[in-house]
């Protein structure tokens, strides 16, 4: 059984159809990539799988059982977490502070703050500090981290509740190309070592193609192609939705092609 399965999943806003009736599967141990022109719907997507946004119709099951319904938390305590940005109120915080609150919130404790967060799990959050690499900065502010590094940060946070899926809406953007193969290269290690599976939006074809084991290409709302990287590089549909009729993908380690 797959560890995620989509069926009829749609979503409209006022008129527009933002996701029209999609079917995906998702095993554990799979990186997946969720790919399309900006409007594609793959943030709706997103949105609905983790809980923020009611779809329309459609089942979204976890290991068999009915997400649709669920609040966001009670989603996210069954084992699908995502990458959120660091607020900005928390970037004072140090590093090891930041995933110190991750575990008191994973843990129910976060309405009870009268318990110093810096002794709390102190332990546990510097190993999975270790997970991303950064435990040499575990006593930094996070406001005077390099881009990159916040990212880390970010990626363990989303590891406090030990998930089963991770969900990434976009997370390299705005980063150089090797901070991307950084932190995509991260991310591939933790979905082999742990067995995770992660869903994750890019714009870097490069990125893609690099890093996913199998994508899916939305296109207004519509899922047009699925399969490994190799067959949606060759498939003629995705290079007309994409980028027009005539032009092409770029092999893997030539210059990034951005989908916008
Ligand atoms: P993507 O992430 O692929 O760029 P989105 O899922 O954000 O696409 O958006 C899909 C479509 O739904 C777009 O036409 C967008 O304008 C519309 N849309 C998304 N969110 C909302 C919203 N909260 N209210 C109204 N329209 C929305
Ligand atoms: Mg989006």
């Amino acid at each position: 059984m797959s560890l995620l399965e989509v069926k009829g999943l749609g979503k409209s806003f006022g008129g527009v159809r933002a996701v029209d009736g999609i079917d995906f599967h998702l095993a554990a141990g799979e990186l997946l990539a969720l790919i399309g022109p900006n409007g594609a719907g793959k943030s709706t997507t997103f949105n609905m799988v983790n809980g923020q946004l009611r779809c329309d119709s459609g089942s979204i099951r976890l290991h068999g059982q009915e997400l649709v319904g669920l609040k966001p938390r009670q989603i996210w305590r069954m084992g699908v977490s995502r990458t959120f940005q660091i607020a900005e109120t928390f970037a004072s915080l140090t590093v090891v502070e930041n995933v110190q609150m991750a575990l008191l919130s994973a843990d129910n404790k976060l309405f009870s703050m009268w318990r110093p967060a810096a002794a709390y799990r102190r332990d546990d959050a510097v190993r999975l500090l270790a997970q991303v690499g950064m435990e040499s900065q575990a006593d930094r502010p996070c406001s005077v981290l390099a881009y990159g590094d916040v990212k880390r940060v970010e990626l363990a946070i989303a590891m406090a509740n030990e998930p089963k899926l991770l969900l990434m809406d976009e997370p390299t953007a705005g980063m150089a190309p090797r901070e991307r193969n950084e932190l995509m290269g991260l991310t591939k290690r933790l979905v082999i070592d742990r067995g995770m599976a992660v869903l994750f939006t890019e714009h870097s074809m490069d990125v893609v193609f690099a890093y996913a084991d199998r994508m899916i290409v939305l296109a207004r709302g519509r899922l047009i192609a699925q399969g490994k990287p190799a067959e949606i590089r060759d498939h003629p549909k995705v290079q007309e939705v994409y980028f027009g009729s005539g032009k092409t993908f770029e092999k893997p380690g030539a210059a990034v092609k951005e989908a916008a």
